[in-house]
């Protein structure tokens, strides 16, 4: 019998592993060939095959003496943002050339101390800014799926998404059980939803940002990849807590998020924004919200009709906002502290030659937009403004908590997913607008979990996003695995990128 130990989600590699089924060490072997055959989706910036056996070894000891800890020897993927100890860390940027780090993020550290063991680095977006995984130093990230025309695949090459592109591929082309990722303004959700795998973007300070590299502090966010719901709750639950590390992250306990999968949600309020309608949103984006709402019903929720009348400031405040914390975070890569340094007649010239060699386009200009919102003359007309909207957006989801409201559903991107240097090029605000349901939620510093729902007529996946209220992400698993339930299952084609 031939089994692909690859196709197990977290929570069967988990149940088989205890069983001793298989070993921790087949799980691992299997999964570092998966990686090897799929070079061409340049998923992974860094494999790290010796370190996940060597884990596996110790993994399979613990299993044999009955002592295994809830994640024991499941291969994860991390996102290339997270600090490993004595792992390159790139960020997929030129400018960290030869940074090796000495010690370990918050997050992933628990992930090991849970038992996981990790299979490599994962591609981004150059400082997870982007919606493509094409800001990469690295190369972009080739979607494991493929657009169908009139029933035939086409040639062109899709993106994954991003900026946890790299997570999100991988995880959907069974290269790992699930992957670690960060979610800034949409960057684990959008990624999800284009992959058609499970994301969720926890409340602010529920995860640890230690030892994960800056985009924007006040916004940036850690969670899971994964391809279900449950397999989700699972990663939450080892990578959430608080951190002293970190002041930021709350001091609340950390739920058995597993328990939520599979709970009732009769009776659960569930809000429906009118002003999540967006002009040129593609109709069968607005089908799937159709069907998900029915779903919802189906499953004894109900429906309510909500308004949150600042949605459409969203998208310029956080790319106000976003750049603006970006500049400030960024001034730390000076050709001095860390990774690449071009020499120059000074050390102004040295800062100058290292971060022009060192940033790729989009993050230049993000550290150009950020350092003139935030300069004299125009900080109370940019910055200002935007910290104010952003005040507004959160008193909309407030507003709507407070009406009883348990939980919002709305579509996770404005389209599917398309092909790589197909959008963005001539117009950055183009590659943006992908965020538009995205980014409301970090603004608020609010839970967003994307689940598919399924596919667009070119046979590309679709999701949907479910919005809480402040760390009660249990309700999301709970509405999601509902979700999960009702949608149609959808196959990804034959693993044509193997070699
Ligand atoms: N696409 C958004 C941006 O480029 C979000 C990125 C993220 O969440 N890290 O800023």
């Amino acid at each position: 019998m031939t089994r692909d130990l690859t196709r197990l989600t977290l929570a069967a590699a988990r149940d088989g592993l205890l069983a001793k089924r298989f070993s921790a060490r087949e799980l691992a072997a299997a999964h570092i060939a998966a990686v090897e055959q799929a070079r061409a989706l340049n998923a992974y910036l860094v494999e790290t095959p010796d370190l996940a056996l060597k884990a596996a070894e110790d993994s399979d000891a613990r299993l044999a003496r009955g002592d295994a800890r809830p994640l024991e020897g499941l291969p994860l993927g991390v996102k290339d943002l997270y600090c490993t100890n004595g792992v390159r860390t790139t960020a997929a940027s030129r400018i960290l050339e030869g940074f090796v780090p000495n010690y370990e993020s918050t997050v992933t550290a628990q992930l090991w101390r849970d038992g996981a063991l990790m299979l490599g680095k994962l591609n981004l977006d150059e400082f997870a800014m982007g919606s493509s995984n094409e800001t990469s130093a690295f190369g972009p990230v080739v979607s494991p799926w493929r657009r169908r025309k009139n029933g035939a695949f086409d040639d062109a090459r899709i993106v994954p998404g991003g900026s946890s592109g790299g997570s999100a591929a991988a995880v959907a082309a069974h290269l790992c059980l699930g992957a670690t990722a960060t979610d800034t303004g949409g960057s684990i959700r959008q990624p999800a939803a284009f992959t058609g795998t499970v994301g969720i973007k926890p409340t602010y300070g529920r995860c640890s940002r230690w030892g994960v590299v800056a985009f924007a502090s006040s916004l940036d966010q850690a969670g899971p990849i994964t391809r279900d719901v449950r397999d989700a709750a699972i990663m939450l639950r080892s990578m959430a807590g608080h951190d002293p590390k970190d002041t930021t992250s709350v001091d609340l306990p950390v739920p058995d998020y597993e328990k939520s999968v599979g709970a009732s949600v009769r009776g659960k309020k569930i809000g429906i924004p009118k002003e999540y309608r967006v002009d040129g949103m593609a109709a069968e984006i607005d089908a799937l919200w159709t069907q998900g709402i029915e779903w919802l019903r189906a499953a004894g929720a109900e429906i309510v009709d909500i308004s949150l009348p600042n949605t459409r400031h969203a998208l310029p405040a956080y790319y106000i906002v976003a750049p603006a914390e970006a500049s400030s975070n960024l001034a730390r890569y000076d050709g001095v502290r860390y990774g690449l340094r071009k020499p120059g007649k000074d050390i102004v010239g040295m800062y100058e030659n290292t971060r022009a060699a060192g940033f790729g386009a989009e993050v230049r200009r993000r550290v150009m937009i950020g350092a003139y919102v935030l300069s004299a003359g125009y900080y109370d007309a940019y910055y200002v403004r935007a910290q104010r909207i952003r005040t507004l957006i959160k008193r909309d989801f407030d507003i709507a908590f407070h009406a009883g409201v348990d939980a919002i559903l709305t579509p996770a991107t404005p389209s599917p997913a398309f092909a790589i240097g197909e959008k963005g090029a001539a117009d950055p605000v183009e590659m943006y607008l992908n965020d538009v349901f995205t980014v409301t939620v970090n603004m608020a510093g609010l839970p967003g979990l994307v689940v598919p729902g399924g596919m667009s007529s070119d046979g590309l996946p679709l999701g949907l996003q479910l919005i809480g209220r402040p760390f009660e992400e249990e309700t999301l698993f709970a509405l999601g695995a509902a979700v999960e339930q009702a949608a149609p299952k959808i196959e990804l084609p034959d693993a044509w990128w193997a070699s």
